[in-house]
């Protein structure tokens, strides 16, 4: 018995900010400091257990950040239900990057889409440039998902997932 339902999810986002960290260690519970960086998209799963014997299961693509796979993306986000953008605690540009992805979706991709912001390595805070009470006011005012997240300590990652999982329409 119980309900599945299966929902493909995007990863954006400046290269380095942890994109495909944030999936492994979803996905594996794993965390490694000399990931080699993605070439073109990476495709895994992973599935959720909710309340009620509901389970949902992520179809995941993990893009390249990189400016020349810029163009693969809307390939990758034109189907998706839900997308997460990520940026990097410690890179104010990465923020930016992160707001232009969000305008485009809201462009280009369904418009019920589920979107969720991750400010990422949050494990890094001497290093910290980006307030996350700015982040927070950008993320409500634009109606995301918001979390600080760390690849590396594992904080806030499940979290993500689930409350995306969470916000998707399960009828
Ligand atoms: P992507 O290009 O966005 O997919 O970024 P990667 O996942 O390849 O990560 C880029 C670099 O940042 C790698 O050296 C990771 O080990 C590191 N990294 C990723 N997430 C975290 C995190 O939460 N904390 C710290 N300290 N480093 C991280
Ligand atoms: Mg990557």
């Amino acid at each position: 018995t119980g309900r599945l339902y299966q929902f493909k999810l995007v990863l954006l986002g400046e290269s380095a900010v942890g994109k495909s960290s944030l999936v492994l260690r979803f996905v594996k519970d794993q965390f490694d400091d000399y990931r080699e960086s993605t070439i073109g998209a990476a495709f895994l799963t992973q599935t959720i257990g909710l309340d009620n014997n509901t389970t949902v299961k992520f179809e995941i693509w993990d893009t390249a950040g990189q400016e020349r796979y810029k163009s693969l993306a809307p390939m990758y986000y034109r189907n998706a239900n839900c997308a997460v953008v990520v940026y990097d605690i410690t890179q104010a540009s990465s923020l930016e990057k992160a707001k232009s992805w969000v305008k485009e979706l809201q462009r280009q991709a369904d418009p019920n889409i589920v979107i969720a912001l991750a400010g990422n390595k949050s494990d890094l805070s001497a290093r910290r440039v980006i307030d996350t009470e700015e982040a927070k006011a950008y993320a409500d005012d634009t109606g995301l998902l918001f979390f600080e997240t760390s690849a590396k300590t594992a904080t806030n990652v499940n979290e993500l997932f689930t409350s995306i999982a969470r916000k998707m329409p399960l009828d």
